[in-house]
């Protein structure tokens, strides 16, 4: 081999070496980026009804996603499928690096520790104030009175429920009674924020205020996923939307409308 072609052959290598590198980084990123993955996922109730039919859905780290659909589409058996409620009867669902599909019930606590739930029914105890509600989610993964007691306030702030904590449920209108689900579902931090129609209560102004929390918290870096039936907030919002119909996967958009 002459020098010239050695030379040649070792800035090749290196080159081949830099791209490998690249390649690998890049998959590494990207697999990083993701929090959620449903590989193929579809989902038939034991009565037969196919509820899920061959999705497939990748959903990075700090994006919010509407999933919208008519009644019956399958949004309900999606959230189920993410609160591990269910399994899929075939396909895979990833959370961040873990295959989450098969897990046993055992694990499940653990898993649900990444998500925050805001159903449309607020779903507060009623017998308990607004204070206690909160700290009730933080008791259950561990968290001391003393630490309870410095973030309450943070929290109450953050959903703007300052100066409400002794108040019980009845004593708050719909608009506050899902800020203090929302406060809930956000104290142990999680990575994932579901909401199941959380406006579906709401009147039209109360709705747009929950909005604007939503978005605090999603610039906050908080991943949320919102199924919804409010035409107007999908078209206004303008974020990605996962469209549901019998089932299947008919539109994924990256700054969709309702249509
Ligand atoms: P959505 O939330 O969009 O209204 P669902 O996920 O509730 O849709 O329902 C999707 C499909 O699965 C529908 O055909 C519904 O009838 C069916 N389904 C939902 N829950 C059950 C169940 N527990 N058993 C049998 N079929 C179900």
């Amino acid at each position: 081999m002459s020098p010239f072609s050695v030379k040649t052959f070792v800035i090749f290598k290196i080159d081949l070496q830099i791209l490998i590198k690249e390649a690998y980084n890049n998959e590494h990123l990207e697999k990083e980026k993701l929090m959620l993955e449903l590989k193929e996922v579809s989902m038939r109730y034991p009565a037969g009804n196919v509820a899920l039919d061959n999705l497939s859905i990748e959903i990075d780290k700090g994006e919010f996603v509407f999933l919208i659909g008519a009644s019956g589409a399958g949004k309900s058996t999606f959230i189920k499928l993410l609160t591990k409620e269910l399994s899929p009867t075939s396909g895979q669902l990833w959370f961040e690096d873990k295959n989450i599909t098969k897990y046993h019930k055992r694990r499940i606590p653990h898993y649900r520790r990444n998500l925050g739930i805001v159903f449309q029914d607020y779903r507060l105890l009623e017998k308990e104030t607004v204070a206690e509600n909160i700290a009730f989610a933080m008791r259950i993964v561990g968290k001391k009175n003393r630490e309870i007691k410095r973030e309450l306030p943070l929290i109450l702030n953050l959903v703007g429920l300052n100066g409400k904590e002794k108040k019980f449920p009845d004593q708050l209108s719909g608009g506050e009674q899902q800020r203090v689900s929302i406060a809930r579902a956000i104290a142990n931090n999680p990575k994932l924020l579901i909401c199941d129609e959380p406006t579906g209560n709401l009147d039209p102004a109360t709705s747009w205020e929950l909005m604007d929390l939503l978005s605090k918290l999603h610039n906050h870096g908080t991943t949320i996923i919102m199924a919804t039936h409010s035409k107007d907030i999908v078209n206004t919002m303008q974020k990605r939307v996962i469209e549901l119909e019998d089932g299947k996967l008919i539109r994924d958009e990256k700054q969709g409308g309702y249509a």
